[in-house]
């Protein structure tokens, strides 16, 4: 069966027909039979998008369950904001928002454990920060989760009880206290995130941190045919709170569900100021160089395991303390034992010219975000000590020095999922205007970038013929702020 679609404005080719066959690229610029013509009327045809790093159950649990804190610019109407939620609510039960931003907020500070058991005497709260490395809890969350002024905090994270925030690994010690998801209750959030990356234009996605049960959902979404988009996934091995491993995880490959990478957290978030760095942040409430999560040796021993049974490992790393120790493993890693699978390292915030070098000479893939750097822009200007200010999240030197690049969102710590505005970040709004990438640069790291990333580049990622016909369909050229996204088609969906 083969459709062919007419009057169309093709990405990077000056055709303007593309021939489809049974779900796969037969040719561009066919001007003969097809079973099935369709004028597409000048709309704008690309290979689908692919967010390389998005956090998929949680942008449905806040387009569902979660209440969302994003935007909130004062504590007064935050506090508003968690009294209405808790009206829905029994005594007892939690209640969970995430999104506050202290650097929004006019206060310029997180809410206060007193402030939240004013409010919520009787609900145990807790509230993520925008960045999900930062967790503000009340009382009652704390007395349930056994924590008091004199729990330890836990290798990797920090308990401030006074304040009644917890940083990084410490979320662990609380969320053993709240309901655990069920897999129904993933599966309901993972369709709401895909419903949603797909109305954006994207035919891919990896989400960058699977745990079991979360596994489970995506397994049997895939197995019954629901899943609207086609997700890789990057599956936890540590999760926050302890030391406890999960064994590696059975391989899986579905057209719609890839399971072949673990996922290692070695820093923080700069946003947040925990990431980690060789010299102190600026303007934090006590001198700060952020967090490393792992002891060098321990993530070496947890990464060889994954790399000897060939799994593909990306790692959340963003300071250049922490991009310093994970290409140190990784470089160590291909050379005791060499492979063909390439590794990444998402977010890739901070790097000097020789993690650049490092990076390009193990093959290593880039995951970063270009949105952050209107969303967390003011985070940046904040924190970051000067001389560090050029290289944040600076896509040129990663292009320049010869990575591959694959652009992301990582929503929901942002609000904007859009790939059309992660494009815009992409060319107009680098730290330094030099830094910004040309709009065939953002479409390419966001198409065969990330089809890369996923190890699956010769089945996905451009519009060459023998590829899978993942298409998206602009009104107008991507780089144009009037373009909308007219439909996202995956491969199995052509008329026939
Ligand atoms: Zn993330």
């Amino acid at each position: 069966m083969s459709t062919l679609y007419r009057n169309a404005n093709i990405w990077g080719s000056e055709a303007t027909s593309i021939l489809v066959r049974d779900g796969t690229i037969e040719a561009i610029g066919w001007e003969g039979a097809a079973d099935q013509v369709i004028d597409l009327q000048g709309a704008h045809l690309l290979p689908g998008f692919n967010d390389a790093h998005v956090h998929i159950w949680k942008v449905g649990q806040l387009r569902t369950t979660t209440l969302d804190l994003r935007g909130i610019q004062t504590l007064p109407d935050l506090f508003d904001l968690i009294r209405d939620r808790l009206q829905t609510l029994k005594p007892g039960e939690w209640l969970y928002a995430r999104g506050w931003n202290e650097a929004n907020l006019q206060e310029k500070r997180p809410p206060l454990r007193t402030e939240l058991d004013q409010i919520a005497p009787e609900n145990p709260i807790l509230l993520t920060r925008t960045c999900a490395h930062i967790h503000a809890a009340n009382s009652l969350a704390f007395e349930l989760a056994g924590i008091h002024a004199e729990t330890p905090s836990p290798p990797g994270g920090e308990v401030h009880f006074e304040k009644g925030l917890l940083l990084e690994t410490a979320l662990g010690l609380i969320q053993k206290a709240m309901p655990r998801p069920t897999v129904q209750d993933y599966e309901r959030w993972v369709l709401a995130g895909c419903e949603h990356l797909r109305d954006q234009g994207c035919t891919h996605a990896t989400d960058p941190a699977v745990d079991p049960p979360l596994l489970q959902a995506y397994i049997n979404l895939a197995e019954r045919g629901e899943l609207p988009i086609r997700v890789n996934v990057l599956y936890i091995r540590r999760p926050d709170g302890g030391k406890e491993t999960y064994p590696l995880p059975e391989p899986h490959e579905h057209p719609y569900l890839r399971v072949k990478s673990v996922k290692f957290f070695a820093d923080g978030g700069l946003s947040g100021a925990t990431a980690a760095l060789s010299v102190p942040y600026q303007n934090t409430p006590e001198p700060s160089q952020g967090v490393l999560r792992f002891d060098t040796d321990e993530l070496y021993e947890l990464m060889l395991e994954a790399h000897l049974a060939g799994f593909q490992i990306g790692t959340h790393a963003i300071g250049d303390r922490t991009l310093t120790q994970v290409l140190g493993i990784y470089q160590r890693l291909y050379t005791e034992h060499p492979s063909n699978v390439r590794h990444r390292i998402e977010h890739f915030g901070l790097p000097d010219p020789q993690h650049l070098n490092l990076a390009h000479e193990l093959g290593i893939i880039v995951v970063p975000q270009a949105i952050f750097l209107r969303e967390l822009r003011v985070n940046f200007e904040r924190y970051l000590p000067e001389s560090f200010k050029a290289r944040c999240y600076n896509l040129r030197q990663m292009l320049d020095a010869g990575l591959t690049v694959a652009l992301s969102s990582d929503g929901p710590v942002v609000k904007e999922l859009r790939v059309l505005e992660g494009i815009q970040a992409a060319i107009h709004e680098g730290i330094r205007p030099e830094n910004n990438l040309t709009l065939e640069e953002a479409v390419e790291a966001y198409t065969l970038g990330g089809a890369k990333a996923q190890q699956q580049e010769h089945l996905y990622g451009d519009l060459t013929p023998g590829k899978k016909a993942d298409f998206v369909l602009l009104s107008h050229s991507p780089d144009d702020p009037q373009a909308r996204i007219l439909r996202t088609i995956l491969a199995e969906e052509h008329p026939s």
